[in-house]
């Protein structure tokens, strides 16, 4: 009897679902790739503003852990801590995903189970018709927009973020990925009173913003037409306020749940045999199971 040692590494993370989402794809995943191993042992580390996270990963591998999976707000160190970069990682410099074996390899698989996810939910969807906007400049914003802009050119970019300088960050990255769309930067303000004709716009949100520890709305009085498209990469709640408003407007819409589970099964995917899949691993009734099952559990 073996037990995969697994561990979601992050601050404040005692409500994760993670834990539940590993031990369901592990069921699944496992047996299929003959792994050796019979079971998931897979813990939440908070890394507190007392925690180094740097040794916080040198524990994990002393004791033994095979995978972890990285959150706010260590994605950019795990990348840089991490021996082996893979994937778009390089590309980002951030990682959501370490691997341990004779060395440390990040990767990266946030945007990846994003982009999976929706085309299981919308499986002719097409952003060339769009506007792209982020609302938020973080890492997995990073990650998202690499990930959407390589397989489709949106119409143009907006970055929209509280603190101007980080979005102008992620606008000079995706101007550096050409070719690419048009960017621009916007505030947060600026963006609901100037962005409101209604056009075909899909809008991520991409901050923490909504979710049950920090309620609210950034995008409260936007003018939300049937032609957009809202994705909140948060599932907690399931639906936040923001894609309340935006449904309420005939928009499609879009949680992050789907997300959750499509990073987390390439993650451990990964883990079980040291290959990063370039599809889903999860058959559409795996996926669909899975995600009923959380859904029951967070409604
Ligand atoms: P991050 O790197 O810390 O970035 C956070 C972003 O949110 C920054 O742009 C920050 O703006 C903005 N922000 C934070 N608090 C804000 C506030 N009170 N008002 C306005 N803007 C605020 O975090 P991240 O890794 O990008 O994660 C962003 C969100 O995605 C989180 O909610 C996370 O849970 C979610 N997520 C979901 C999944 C999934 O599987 N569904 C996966 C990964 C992440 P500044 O630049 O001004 O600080």
């Amino acid at each position: 009897m073996s037990a995969l040692k697994a561990a979601l590494i992050g601050k404040n993370i005692s409500q994760s679902l993670s834990p539940r989402v590993h031990e369901e794809i592990f069921s699944i995943i496992a047996p299929r790739v003959s792994s050796g191993f019979t079971s998931i042992d897979y813990a939440l580390n908070d890394c507190d503003e007392r925690c180094n996270f740097a040794d916080a990963l040198k524990k994990a591998r002393t004791n033994g852990v095979k995978g972890l999976n990285v959150t706010i707000p260590y994605k950019a160190d795990a990348y840089t801590l991490s021996e082996e970069h893979f994937g778009m990682a390089a590309a980002i410099e951030s990682a959501n995903t370490i691997s341990f074996s004779d060395t440390s390899v990040a990767f990266s698989t946030d945007g990846e189970g994003l982009l999976n996810s929706l085309l299981r939910e919308y499986p002719e969807f097409n952003l060339e018709k769009y506007h792209l906007v982020s609302i938020g400049a973080g890492d997995t914003a990073r990650a998202v927009l690499y990930s959407l802009c390589t397989r489709w050119m949106p119409k143009t970019l907006t970055i929209v973020n509280r603190t101007i300088e980080h979005a102008e960050d992620l606008a000079n990255f995706c101007v550096a990925q050409a070719p690419g769309p048009t960017v621009q930067v916007m505030a947060l303000d600026e963006f609901i009173t100037k962005y409101a004709e209604p056009r075909y716009r899909m809008i991520v949100q991409a901050t923490p913003v909504g979710n049950s520890s920090n309620p609210g709305n950034l995008l409260e009085g936007f003018a939300w037409s049937e032609l957009d498209f809202a994705l909140d990469l948060t599932y907690r709640p399931l639906e936040t306020a923001l894609l309340a408003a935006a449904k309420d407007a005939g928009a499609k819409t879009m949680n992050g749940l789907g997300m959750l589970i499509e990073q987390a099964a390439l993650a451990q995917h990964y883990w079980l045999t040291g290959v990063l899949p370039e599809r889903s691993p999860l058959s559409e009734e795996e996926y669909q199971r899975i995600k009923l099952r959380l859904t029951n559990e967070l409604s």
